[in-house]
């Protein structure tokens, strides 16, 4: 009996050239690792954008399995943590980069990076959290691990119209905190305030470069944007205050003085969702499945079939999505 097929999109060629197409691949032309996964459903990050454009240098293996998530149901397991049914998620880990991702109907991945998907969670809604959700709870929780708990001041969240801002925005307001939004979509301040944001911000206020110290606004930041936002949010952190730095959605470049962080005590945190030891993501997607309300998750999110990832890919890129994108592989 011949194999079954399944469709892929695979990225061929090298690292200073290649294209992205459609495959059609068998069990056996996936790579080694325990467990075998039907995928159902994958999503759309800002590096997939990069991943599927061929732009930046997310891909480092080639022929690579485009896709940094992935959530379906495990067929078979060669580790004891994983069996047949159970359903698990998959995010960054090098999926998508230097091991075969999401954007397949099925995949094999090592035990290391799989979860088994909290209750509360399903594999659509995983994948509406996804990478994004991800990075704004561990920023969340490298905010927490800094001392910031929800008092008088904002916490400020940058590109709060994309992925990580949207859920970080949610994230923030479920658990108390007092949320400053800042866009640079107008049409969106309504979704913003739905979120659970109190202020709206205009991104452009956060781009011109300002003094070393501005006044005291901030109790906290998530920031996903990078460059001049970065440099303005940190200089307006209050005392004792922390900036989650996770993107570069504006730049990956920032110029700052050192007078936030010695006159201040003002930190500065990195944020890699890539590669999180096994414990510390168990944490974040169990508190992400306790802490998201349902209802916030369903209002910022899209399902796309697979097929449009290409358009999809170009218009996150673009900063035209709003919220998550869920991907239905099978679509
Ligand atoms: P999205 O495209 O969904 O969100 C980015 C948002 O940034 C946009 O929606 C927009 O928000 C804002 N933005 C876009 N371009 C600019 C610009 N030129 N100047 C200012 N603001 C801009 O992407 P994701 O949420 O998936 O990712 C956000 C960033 O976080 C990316 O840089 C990504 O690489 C990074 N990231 C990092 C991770 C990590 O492990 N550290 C993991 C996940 C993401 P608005 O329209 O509301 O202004």
């Amino acid at each position: 009996m011949a194999p079954e097929k399944f469709n892929a999109l695979v990225a061929e060629g090298s690292s200073s050239a290649y294209t992205v197409g459609w495959k059609q691949l068998t069990n056996d032309s996936l790579p080694a690792g325990e467990a075998l996964v039907e995928v159902q459903y994958s999503s759309l990050n800002y590096k997939d954008g990069l991943g599927v454009t061929g732009r930046g240098s997310v891909i480092r293996k080639f022929p690579m399995v485009c896709g940094i998530d992935l959530a379906g149901r495990v067929i078979e397991s060669a580790s004891a943590e994983f069996r047949a049914g159970d359903e698990v998620l998959a995010v960054g880990q090098g999926l998508g980069e230097s091991r075969w991702g999401g954007y397949s109907q099925r995949a094999r991945v090592p035990a290391d990076a799989l979860l088994r998907i909290p209750s509360g969670l399903n594999a659509k809604r995983a994948m509406a959290i996804g990478t994004a959700g991800f990075t704004a709870m561990l920023s969340l929780m490298a905010l927490e691990h800094n001392a910031l708990r929800p008092g008088e001041k904002e916490v400020l969240v940058t590109g709060a119209g994309g992925g990580v801002g949207s859920i970080a925005v949610a994230l923030l307001a479920a658990r108390g905190y007092k949320v400053a939004a800042s866009t640079g979509r107008a049409e969106l301040h309504n979704y913003l305030r739905g979120l659970g944001a109190s202020t709206i911000v205009d991104r452009s206020e956060l781009a011109q470069k300002g003094r070393p110290l501005a006044p005291e606004r901030w109790a906290g930041a998530i920031d996903s944007v990078g460059g001049q936002t970065l440099a303005s949010v940190i200089a307006a952190t209050a005392a004792y205050g922390a900036v989650a730095a996770c993107g570069l959605a504006g730049g990956a470049e920032f110029t700052t003085s050192v007078f936030p962080f010695i006159l201040r005590n003002v930190a500065l945190l990195g944020i890699n969702s890539v590669s999180t030891p096994k414990p510390v993501r168990v944490e974040a997607w169990d508190r992400l499945a306790r802490e998201l309300p349902l209802d916030k998750l369903h209002s910022l999110t899209a399902v796309e079939p697979l097929s449009k990832i290409q358009q999809l890919s170009e218009a996150i890129l673009a900063g035209q999505i709003r919220g998550r994108v869920v991907i239905d592989v099978n679509g």
